[in-house]
C-alpha cells in the first residue's frame, strides 16, 4: 500500500497547531488535503465536519459526550488502520480508536486527532477445539456470546452485549465468570497490534511479550486490530433474579453482604438498587417500581445455586427466575439498556462492605441529592478476580472485597452535570469503605493511570516508549501523572 503523496511531503509539527484542519500547512500540505488523499485510499470512509452525517459518525454510545474529532474514520480493514495511522504520525496528529464508544467520557479532547471508529470489524472466529474466538476490533460480548454458545463455550463478559471485547479487555474486564475464571483481560491469549506509522505487530506471551503484557488490562499501546481470547466450557449454567421490593433493601443487602465470604468461585453475584421508568415497553410488574434484587450466575447446576441462594430465598423474595440458562443468555442478565443513552455511571471499589456501609449507601439513595440514580449495585470481588491470580498482566486483579456503582441518566428534567453530582452524592456515602486502586472500566472521568494499575504503571510507561513513543493513540484515562 503506498502512502498519499501529500501525507508522505512532511513530518513534524506540533499539535497545537492542528485545531483549524483547513488551515493547517504542514510544508504546504493542509490537512484536509491529506485526509483526502487518505479517503481515497481506505476500505472504508472518511467523515468530516461538513458531512451530512457526521454527527451520526462522531457520536458515541455514551450520547451525554459530545466527540468533536478532526474527522471520523469508519475503518472496515485492518489495512485501513494502518493506513490511518500512517497518515497521522506524518501529519503530527493523534488517534483514537473507538468500538463502541462505552468508554467515551473517559478520552478526553479529541481537537488534535482522528477519531477511529472500528464497528465494522465485527467479525467472530470460534475455535471450539482449542476453545478461542478471534474478533474483529469492533466486536461486542454479544457477538461472542452467540458465536461461542453453540459450541457450549462462553466468553468472559461483563454485564452488557453491547460492550466492546477490546475496550472491556484493555481495561480489565469484570464478569459474569469472573470469580471463577477472572478478568476478561487475563483471557487475551494474543492480539494483532498496529503501531504508529503503521507497522502491525503480534503480541502474545512469545512475540512482543512486553506490549501483550500492557493489553491484558493496562490500556496497551497502539491499536488492536484483532484479539484472541480464550472461551471457557460452561457444561451448566444457572443465572437468574431474585426481587423483593425497594423497602426490602437494607434487609436484603445485609443478608447478601454476610453471604459473601463463604461463597465459592462458581457463583458471581450483584446486589441493585434498582429504579424503572414509568413507561409502556416495560411489563406491568416492574413498570414505575423500585426494587432490591439480587443478581447472579452460577457455573454448576440448579441445586448448587439452590443451595448457594438459600438463605435469601429464606428472605421470600417476590419474584424469582433463577434457572438454567445458555452461556448468550448472560449478556442480558443485568437487563442493561440495549441502545445508546445519556448518562452517568461510576464506581469505585470498597475494601470491605459492612453493615454501616450499607446503612449510608440507602441513606444517600434515599435522599433527594440521589433522585436520579436508576441503579446502584455492589458486585462481589475476590475469587480468580483477587490480584496474584495471575502475574503476566498488567492488572493483575482487583483488590477489594465489591465493587460499588451509581449510575444516573440525563433525562429533560435532570442534566449531564446533575446527574453527575448525583452519582457522586452516592458514592461519597460509601467514602470510608472505598480502597486505595480504582477500576479502569467503572471510571468514566480521566484519572491517574497509577491509581488504575499501581506500580505497574512505570512499566507501562517503557511498553509505550517502545511501541508508540510520541503518545499518537489516544488512551482513556491518559498519560500518567
Ligand atoms: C452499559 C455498560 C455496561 C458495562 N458493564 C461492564 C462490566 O460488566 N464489566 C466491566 O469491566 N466493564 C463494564 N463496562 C465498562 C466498559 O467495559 C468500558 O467502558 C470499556 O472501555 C468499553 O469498551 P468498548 O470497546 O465497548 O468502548 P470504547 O469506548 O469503544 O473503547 C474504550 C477504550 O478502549 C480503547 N480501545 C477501544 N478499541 C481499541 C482498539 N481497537 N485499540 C486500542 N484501544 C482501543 C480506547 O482507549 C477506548 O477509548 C460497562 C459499560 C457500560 C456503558
Amino acid at each position: 500500500m503506498s502512502l498519499p503523496t501529500a501525507a508522505l511531503e512532511t513530518a513534524s509539527t506540533a499539535r497545537s497547531t492542528v485545531s483549524n484542519p483547513s488551515r493547517t500547512t504542514l510544508s504546504g500540505v493542509t490537512l484536509d488535503a491529506a485526509v483526502d488523499d487518505l479517503a481515497a485510499l481506505l476500505d472504508g470512509a472518511v467523515i468530516r465536519p461538513a458531512d451530512p452525517d457526521w454527527d451520526a459518525a462522531r457520536a458515541a454510545w455514551q450520547l451525554g459526550v459530545d466527540q468533536r474529532p478532526v474527522a471520523v474514520v469508519l475503518a472496515r480493514s485492518e489495512a485501513d488502520i494502518a493506513r490511518t495511522l500512517r497518515l497521522a504520525a506524518r501529519m503530527g496528529i493523534r488517534v483514537a480508536p473507538q468500538g463502541t464508544g462505552h468508554g467515551a467520557a473517559a478520552v478526553g479532547d479529541l481537537s488534535d486527532a482522528i477519531l477511529l471508529r472500528t464497528a465494522a470489524l465485527s467479525y467472530v472466529v470460534v475455535d471450539a477445539v482449542q476453545r478461542t474466538a478471534t474478533v474483529g476490533a469492533g466486536a461486542t460480548w454479544g457477538d461472542v456470546l452467540a458465536a461461542a454458545a453453540p459450541h457450549g463455550l462462553s466468553g468472559l463478559s461483563g454485564s452488557s452485549g453491547t460492550v466492546g471485547v477490546v475496550g472491556y479487555c484493555l481495561g480489565g474486564g469484570l464478569g459474569w465468570l469472573g470469580r471463577l475464571h477472572g478478568l476478561g483481560a487475563h483471557s487475551v491469549l494474543s492480539a494483532r497490534v498496529a503501531l504508529p506509522g503503521g507497522a502491525v505487530v503480534v503480541a502474545s506471551a512469545s512475540e512482543h511479550a512486553d506490549l501483550w503484557w500492557a493489553l491484558r488490562g493496562g490500556g496497551g499501546a497502539g491499536v488492536v486490530t484483532e484479539l484472541t481470547v480464550r472461551l471457557y466450557d460452561v457444561p451448566r449454567l444457572t443465572a437468574g433474579s431474585l426481587w423483593w421490593p425497594r423497602e426490602r433493601a437494607d434487609e436484603v443487602l445485609k443478608a447478601w453482604s454476610r453471604l459473601l465470604p463463604s461463597l465459592p468461585r462458581e457463583i458471581t453475584s450483584t446486589a441493585r438498587v434498582l429504579r424503572f421508568p414509568d413507561i409502556d415497553a416495560l411489563p406491568p410488574a416492574i413498570r414505575g417500581g423500585e426494587f432490591i434484587l439480587v443478581q447472579a450466575a452460577v457455573a454448576g447446576s440448579p441445586w448448587l445455586a439452590d443451595r448457594l441462594l438459600a438463605p435469601l430465598r429464606a428472605l421470600g423474595p417476590a419474584m424469582d427466575d433463577v434457572a438454567p440458562v445458555s452461556p448468550d443468555a448472560l449478556g442480558q442478565l443485568a437487563m442493561d439498556p440495549p441502545d445508546p443513552s445519556a448518562g452517568v455511571a461510576e464506581g469505585v471499589i470498597l475494601s470491605s462492605l459492612d453493615d454501616a456501609a450499607i446503612e449510608s449507601w440507602l441513606a444517600a439513595l434515599d435522599s433527594d441529592d440521589c433522585s436520579g440514580v436508576v441503579a446502584a449495585e455492589f458486585r462481589h470481588l475476590g475469587g480468580a478476580l483477587a490480584p496474584g491470580s495471575v502475574d503476566d498482566a498488567a492488572l493483575t486483579g482487583i483488590d477489594g472485597a465489591v465493587a460499588a456503582v451509581a449510575v444516573a441518566p440525563a433525562t429533560p428534567e435532570t442534566s449531564l452535570a446533575t446527574a453527575a453530582a448525583m452519582v457522586d452524592v452516592a458514592l461519597a456515602s460509601l467514602g470510608p469503605w472505598i480502597g486505595d486502586q480504582q477500576y479502569a472500566n467503572f471510571v468514566e472521568r480521566p484519572t491517574s493511570e497509577r491509581a488504575l494499575v499501581g506500580v505497574a504503571v512505570d512499566r507501562l510507561d517503557t511498553v509505550r516508549m517502545t511501541y508508540d513513543p510520541d503518545g499518537t493513540v489516544v488512551r482513556r484515562h491518559g498519560p500518567t501523572d
